[in-house]
This record gives C-alpha cells, structure tokens and sequence, in this order.
C-alpha cells in the first residue's frame, strides 16, 4: 500500500497536491486552489481523479470545486463550512477517515484558522496534509477560532510521528523563517533558516517539512519554552500576536 504525491506551485505562494493510490490508480486532490492547474496537471499525469479533500473554505482551497467536478465527476469530501463555496457530497470532521482505494486517510479536526477546518492524515504512507493549520515555521492565522483551539489543533498535529511528512497549502516559510529568528536564538533554527534563506533564493520548494523538524524548531510548537512565564496555550497566543504585528 503506497501513495505517490504530486506537488506543484499554483496561484501567488499556494502549492496544489495531487495524490494517487497506487494500488488502484485513483487519484485525490488536497483542495483546489487553482481549478485550471489541477486539470492540466491530471492530464499530463493520465491520473484519475476520485476526490477533491478539502481542509477548510477559504478561496483558494475550494473555490475550484465546482470546476475540478464538473470536469472530472469527482466527489467532494471536505468539512460543512466549505458549503460557503461549494456544495460537498460527503462531509467529514474529526474522527472520521476516507478511503481512496487502498489508502485510508484519518481525519483530524485542525479548527482555529477557520472553525471546521481539517487535516488529513495516512499513517501507512507517513504523510499528512494540514492545509493552513501548521507551515513550515509557522502556522496559520486564527481568521475564526481562539488560541486555545489553534493551540490544540497543533498538538494534534505535534502528536503524530516525527517522521511524518508534512504538506503545507502555502510556501510562507521565508518570512516564518524571518519571525522565528526574531523570538528564538536555537542553533538548531538557525542552521535551518540558512538553509530556507539559501533554497528560496534558488526559487526551490521547502514544502513538505516533517512533524520532528517542527517540532525542534517551529516557535509556535516551541511556544511553551520560548514563554515558559505563561500557560502553554497563553504562550502561543503571545508568539501568534507578534506575527500578526511583525513587519520583517
Ligand atoms: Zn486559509
Ligand atoms: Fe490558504
């Protein structure tokens, strides 16, 4: 049992991700940022395409549904809020798992960015695709939730193993990489931004990360060391302001 993932850059910083279970051929999409890029990539691919999986509402993850169905007579899985966009055939929330032939995708509730948004997660591959939940030295603004939900959602994402890879919606990671060295002097994250400050001037991808390369570095996940003052999910919400504020 294995999946393969396609990864492809799509609209201004989203990446749009096509998987296949290669037992059976069938193909999922993560969102659909980019209805015409999604399309063109499944045909140069000759992929099959069975599901869209969306991780919340917001345009640039569903507003190509009702396009990428219409062309392709996919079903929708996603959770209800994505109804704001598009209809969905199957609504899914935490708990929850979806099939695409072989591989079995869990899904878990990643609320805070939106209220309903979800990750989903194949144990059996290693891989995770958290939408705008967690990036690579970052994580995503709480347009709906509060910090405490964020903050829970996170370590629902920290709690899966560390050798999980990890796709992101966006390639934010140079400007995270800007924040995290302002609130944290880690060797470790240093030794990292080099390398993202280093990829990203060569226009090289640093999206997927892993659950133990964020953890290690991430300050959001590190938030209760870099503000061992406060109650963990205070420490978040304190490093989740001074992003909000941060003009690097
Ligand atoms: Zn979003
Ligand atoms: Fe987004």
């Amino acid at each position: 049992m294995s999946i393969t993932v396609h990864q492809f850059p799509c609209l201004s910083d989203n990446y749009g991700y096509l998987v296949r279970d290669e037992a059976t051929g069938l193909a999922a999409c993560i969102d659909t940022p980019d209805a015409k890029a999604i399309l063109d990539q499944l045909e140069t691919l000759g992929w099959t395409l069975a599901l869209i999986l969306n991780t919340h509402w917001h345009a640039d993850h569903a507003g190509g549904n009702e396009a990428v169905k219409a062309a392709t007579g996919c079903e929708i899985v996603g959770p209800a809020e994505v109804e704001r966009l598009s209809p969905v055939d199957r609504k899914v929330s935490g708990g929850d798992s979806v099939t695409l032939g072989e591989t079995v995708f869990q899904v878990i509730e990643s609320g805070g960015h939106t209220l309903q948004h979800v990750a989903f997660y194949s144990a059996a591959d290693h891989t995770a695709f958290v939408g705008d939940t967690l990036f690579a030295l970052g994580c995503g603004r709480m347009f709906e939730g509060t910090a405490r939900q964020m903050w829970d959602s996170l370590q629902r994402l920290a709690a899966l193993p560390d050798d999980t890879k990890v796709y992101c919606a966006h390639e934010y990671t140079a400007s995270n990489a800007r924040f995290a060295l302002s609130v944290d002097r880690d060797a470790g994250l240093k030794a990292r931004t080099d390398e993202i400050f280093h990829k990203r001037s060569r226009d090289e991808w640093t999206v997927p990360t892993t659950i133990g390369i964020e953890k290690a570095t991430n300050p959001f996940l590190r938030a209760p060391h870099l503000r061992p003052d406060l109650v963990p999910h205070e420490a978040f919400a304190a490093l989740r302001a001074a992003k909000d504020n941060f003009k690097g």
